[in-house]
């Protein structure tokens, strides 16, 4: 199959952490990656953000990445990319009408609509990912969404346009169906990890010699919880909170989330107990994870949340918001603990227990890596993708066939 994945800002070679640099791109990367382990060819469209990227770079065996130029090639903030969608139309239009691709997968709602621009009058089915949904940003974040006001009205006309839209957790079908979208034609295909690197096994981050060591690794905006976190520390003596994402370490004191996060941690006391180290490399978490007694991941939202499966399929146990796709992959008392949302002293109370219980983190941990290594290998994710593009292809070619007949 030649299938065309498009990630207009989410580029599988991105360095990860900074402000749009997370979890998509490590899904389009792996996934990528997987369909060309499973025989695919596959072509990733994203744009140009540097002039010097060459237009095709080699991700792997019979997997490319299309650097496409739309806006000056330069980093910009996702939320200022729509204006340019237009040209990133035009250009996928202008490669597909060479290439033609079996099928094509939009990762995040302009990708969806420049894919459908592109792909509908070359008769190409379309298959959508959204990995977050504006009507939840907006619900959540109001007044501080940036995202263009067409948003959330593109995104349901996308749902309604395309082949199958792929959730990727239980609550985005919720979410989509209740904007509108046929169920018939959601499935839900979660992200994956990779297994090779996320496993109990490998280098392990050196830590103090005493005390607890907690872990957080995410993108340094508001809504991720990290604030909630330091201010639990306050009920939680003897450990350490080491903070990992944003960008790199020399340039955390001119970002505004890493000073703000300082802030609450000199607020509460607790700044001698607080890291943050900055922007690491995507090779280096699987260290870092292992060298905590708990992983915490309590975003406000999370259309999926990575991190949290990353860290399970570590060993490590996970202590996670109850929110979006953390639902989907912890399971709450045994692979992690769940917790409301926005609670630090919830949290500090949930925490003191499990950093107080080696044996029951051996448990969550444990069971972690299994449920990581049984339900969310990359290979098992592909597949189940891959049905789904063959389910579209299949489809199209029945009401062709039913039109000729
Ligand atoms: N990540 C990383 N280095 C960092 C911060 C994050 O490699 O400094 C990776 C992390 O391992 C995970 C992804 O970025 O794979 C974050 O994905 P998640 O779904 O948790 O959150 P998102 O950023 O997509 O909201």
């Amino acid at each position: 199959m030649r299938i065309a994945l498009v990630s207009e800002h989410a580029s599988p070679l991105a360095p990860l952490g900074g402000v749009d640099a997370g979890g998509q791109n490590v899904h389009v990367r792996s996934l990528g990656l997987a369909l060309g382990r499973l025989g695919a060819h596959v072509t990733v469209h994203t744009r140009r953000d540097a002039p010097d990227l060459p237009p095709y770079a080699k991700l792997g065996p019979s997997v490319w990445v299309h650097h496409v130029d739309a806006g000056p090639p330069e980093p910009i903030p996702k939320d200022d990319l729509w204006g340019y969608m237009p040209d990133f139309a035009e250009q996928l239009h202008a490669v597909w009408s060479r290439t033609h691709p079996d099928v094509v997968h939009g990762h995040f709602w302009m990708s969806g609509w420049a894919a459908l621009q592109a792909a509908t009058p070359l008769g190409i089915p379309v298959l959508q990912t959204f990995h977050a949904l504006g009507s939840v940003k907006r619900r959540q974040q109001g007044a501080k969404d940036t995202s263009p006001a067409e948003r959330c009205a593109i995104e349901a006309e996308i749902a309604a346009t395309v082949d199958i839209t792929l959730a990727e957790s239980n609550e985005e079908v919720f979410e989509l169906v209740r904007s509108g979208a046929d169920p018939r034609r959601v499935w839900v295909v979660p992200s994956g990890v990779d297994l090779d690197v996320f496993s109990p096994r490998g280098p392990v981050a050196a830590r103090p010699d005493r005390g607890a060591r907690v872990v957080v690794v995410s993108r340094l905006v508001e809504r991720k919880g990290v604030g909630n976190v330091i201010t639990a520390l306050r009920d939680v003596p003897d450990t350490q909170l080491v903070i990992a994402g944003g960008p790199p370490q020399h340039r955390l004191e001119a970002h505004p989330e890493a000073r703000r996060l300082m802030h609450i941690a000199r607020a509460s006391g607790v700044d001698d107990r607080v890291e943050l180290v900055g922007q690491i490399d995507h090779d280096a978490v699987a260290a870092l994870y292992r060298s905590a007694d708990v992983v915490v991941c309590v975003p406000w939202y999370e259309p999926f949340g990575l991190v949290a499966l990353e860290a399970m399929a570590c060993g490590v146990p996970v202590l996670a918001s109850a929110v979006g796709g953390l639902v989907d992959t912890v399971v709450d008392g045994v692979t992690g603990v769940m917790v409301p949302p926005r609670d630090p002293g919830r949290l500090a109370n949930v925490l003191q227990h499990l950093l107080a219980d080696a044996a029951f983190r051996r448990a969550l941990g444990v069971a972690g890596a299994r449920r990581a290594r049984r339900r969310y290998g990359w290979t098992t994710i592909a597949r189940e993708t891959s049905r789904a593009y063959q389910h579209a292809a299949s489809r199209r070619l029945n009401v062709s066939a039913a039109k000729v007949g």
